[in-house]
Parts: structure tokens; C-alpha cells; sequence
């Protein structure tokens, strides 16, 4: 590409930043635009750039020339058509590093390509968020379809079974149907997940404005779960002697609890206790689920909430679980500005603390 100035000359670089005051006006209007903008005459040096484009490109680009600021071949020939052919276009431009970034570069001529400076402008758009979401979007429908082929999967066997070789035996049969029945509740209890997932998502612009004591969430969870607890031979118990208001969603945060202490009883040993405990701290509404269960190694717990995240699928299966119930506490917590708080320590147990604004 020929460009009819030195790079290395920075007075000829200068003067083309000066012939632009044509576009003066336009700089309060490059400066509000959310995107990074930049402005280039025609011989392709930075005469405009907004804070969002020096912040992306970890520079101040005016004065120098185009390539200097982006090095990417297919961005620096759709500026030569812009200028050559008044053509404006799309271009992918990568940025590598330790942290790898992706832009869309829209490309256009600002005037017709015979007249004086100014000539393109470029806005980069970040699209690093957008295709992280998609790729995540992506992982999540993979592993919500291998989730469900393999109880899936398990049924059909069951299913072929007792249609051939178990046909006539009655003992085989009614251990082939409790074995459907189990395969059937757990496609069952992820579809359920699931769709709590999709309808906490949907409304999770809506802020709650119920008022919900904590503490009487906590007693009615404690009741729903006392006979699995019992069944466990896990002790639960409340200390909670005041009202803990929030604003909230009885339904969600029912959940929310129903699921921390789910996982407590669950993750623990027969013998063992789980405390439910509450307290209030600068405006803030606390109620921690502990238990003294194995605990969780430090490097897991920042991916708790992450959907199927599981230490092991294999125990996680076994109890009942579907890896989505942090993920739904996680999400029902933003929906209610709350924070989820985990601590734990390997061999002793964990405290799953969540935190909203007091009312
Ligand atoms: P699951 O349905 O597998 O229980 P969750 O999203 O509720 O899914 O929890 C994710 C993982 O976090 C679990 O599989 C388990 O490994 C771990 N976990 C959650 N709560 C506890 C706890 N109280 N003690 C130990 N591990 C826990």
C-alpha cells in the first residue's frame, strides 16, 4: 500500500492533523459515541480518535499513521478502498495477547473519495462479550443435551430389555421399572431446573419488591426437607430468633435455600449437623447454611455457580443433582441484587452465606 507521507516524519503527520478542521465540529459527537471512533485523512493518518478508542488500543493514536495503531492487513486495505473507491466495509480484527480480543472495524469513506481530508472513519466494535455469551450459549445447549441423552440413553436400554430378554421374568421387570422410574425422575428434575433456569433469566430485569422475612423462609424450608434429613441422619438446625426482612420473592428465595441446604445435607456425612444462621451488617440481610460436611477444595469454589459444574458428576449424579443448583441461586441472587459467599475448609465443612440488602 502506498501512502504519500513518511511514517517517520512527524511534522507532515502534524500538519495533516491541523488541515482537519474541517471535521472539527464533529469531536463532541466522536466523543459521546459508546464506540472506540477514529478518523483518518487521506493519507491515512489518525486525526480523530475518542477515549474509547485510545483506552482500546492502549494509545493515543492522533498524528500517527493508521498502521502504527492497527496492525492488520485487511483493516489497512478496506482504508485504501474507502479512499480509493469511496467503498465502506466490514473487518474482523483480532487483537492477540494474554487476554485475546475481537473486533468488527466498520470502514467508511466520510466524504466522496475526490475531495480533501477528512476521509474515513473507522468504529471498532467489541464483539470478545458477545462471543464469549455465544460460545457459553453454545457449551450450555451441549452439555443440557448430553445431560439428557444419558438417562435418555439408559431408558431405550431398559426399555429393549424387558421387551426381549426380561419378557417373562417377573423379578427382572419390577427392578427394570424402578431403575426407568429413577432414570425418569432425573430427566425429570433437570427439565424442572432447567426451565427455572430459563424463567429466572427472563426476569431478571424485574427487581422483587415483595417483603420476605429470611427467617421464616428458612422454617418453611426446614420443614420441606426435615425427611430427607432424616433419611440422610443429618440434624438440622436454626438459629435464627429475629425477622430478617429483604425485599424478595418468597418462591425464589425458597429456592435459593432449598438448594443450599439440599447441597449440606447432601454433601455430608449420616451424624452431622447443618446450622441455618442469620445476622444483619450495614444495611445487609446474611443467612449462612453450614454444615460439617468433607468441604471443597479452595480452586473449586469460584466455579460453584457455573452451570454442570460439578467436583464429581459421578457423586453429584448419584445423590439426585443436576449441577444447576447453585447456578439457580446464583441467578435468583442477581435477580434480588444478593451475592452468593462461599467458604470452606477441606475435611471440616463449608458456609454458603448469601447476602441481600435489609429493608
Ligand atoms: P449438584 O446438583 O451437583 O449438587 P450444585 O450446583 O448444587 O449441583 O452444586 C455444584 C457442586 O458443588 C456439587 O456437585 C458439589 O460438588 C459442590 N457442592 C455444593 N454444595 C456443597 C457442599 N455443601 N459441600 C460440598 N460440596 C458442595
Amino acid at each position: 500500500m502506498e501512502w504519500p507521507w513518511s511514517r517517520k516524519d512527524p511534522e507532515l503527520a502534524a500538519a495533516a492533523v491541523q488541515k482537519s478542521t474541517l471535521i472539527d465540529g464533529v469531536d463532541h459527537l466522536v466523543a459521546a459515541l459508546p464506540d472506540p471512533i477514529l478518523i483518518l485523512d487521506r493519507s491515512g493518518i489518525v486525526i480523530k480518535a475518542n477515549a474509547n478508542a485510545e483506552e482500546m488500543l492502549e494509545m493515543t493514536p492522533v498524528g500517527l499513521h493508521l498502521s502504527q495503531a492497527i496492525r492488520a492487513p485487511a483493516v489497512l486495505e478496506a482504508v485504501t478502498r474507502a479512499i480509493s473507491q469511496g467503498s465502506s466495509a466490514n473487518v474482523d480484527y483480532e487483537v492477540r495477547g494474554p487476554i485475546p480480543r475481537n473486533f468488527e472495524v466498520y470502514v467508511s469513506p466520510i466524504l466522496p473519495a475526490q475531495s480533501d481530508s477528512p476521509a474515513v472513519l473507522l468504529v471498532l466494535k467489541d464483539l470478545t462479550r458477545e462471543q464469549q455469551i455465544e460460545r457459553m450459549r453454545s457449551d450450555f445447549v451441549a452439555n443440557a443435551s448430553h445431560e439428557l441423552r444419558t438417562p435418555l440413553a439408559s431408558l431405550s436400554g431398559l426399555i429393549e430389555t424387558l421387551q426381549g430378554a426380561a419378557r417373562n421374568d417377573e423379578e427382572a421387570r419390577e427392578k427394570f421399572l424402578d431403575l426407568m422410574r429413577s432414570q425418569a425422575e432425573r430427566m425429570k428434575r433437570l427439565i424442572d431446573d432447567l426451565l427455572s433456569l430459563s424463567r429466572i433469566e427472563m426476569n431478571v430485569h424485574l427487581r422483587p419488591s415483595a417483603k420476605v422475612d429470611l427467617a421464616q423462609v428458612a422454617r418453611h424450608v426446614c420443614d420441606l426437607l426435615s425427611s430427607m434429613a432424616q433419611e440422610e441422619k443429618v440434624t438440622l438446625q436454626i438459629n435464627l430468633d429475629a425477622k430478617f426482612e429483604v425485599a424478595g420473592e418468597w418462591d425464589e428465595l425458597v429456592q435459593v435455600v432449598v438448594n443450599l441446604v439440599e447441597n449440606a445435607i447432601k454433601y455430608s456425612e449420616p451424624g452431622k449437623t447443618v446450622n441455618i444462621e442469620g445476622s444483619r451488617e450495614d444495611g445487609f440481610v446474611t443467612l449462612s447454611v453450614i454444615d460439617e460436611g468433607r468441604g471443597i477444595a479452595e480452586e473449586h469454589i469460584p466455579r460453584l455457580t457455573e452451570r454442570f459444574y460439578r467436583i464429581s458428576v459421578q457423586e453429584s449424579r448419584s445423590r439426585g443433582g443436576t449441577g444447576l443448583g447453585l447456578a439457580i441461586v446464583k441467578h435468583i441472587l442477581n435477580r434480588h441484587r444478593g451475592r452468593l459467599l462461599v467458604t470452606s475448609q477441606l475435611g471440616h465443612g463449608s458456609r454458603f452465606t448469601i447476602r441481600l440488602p435489609a429493608i
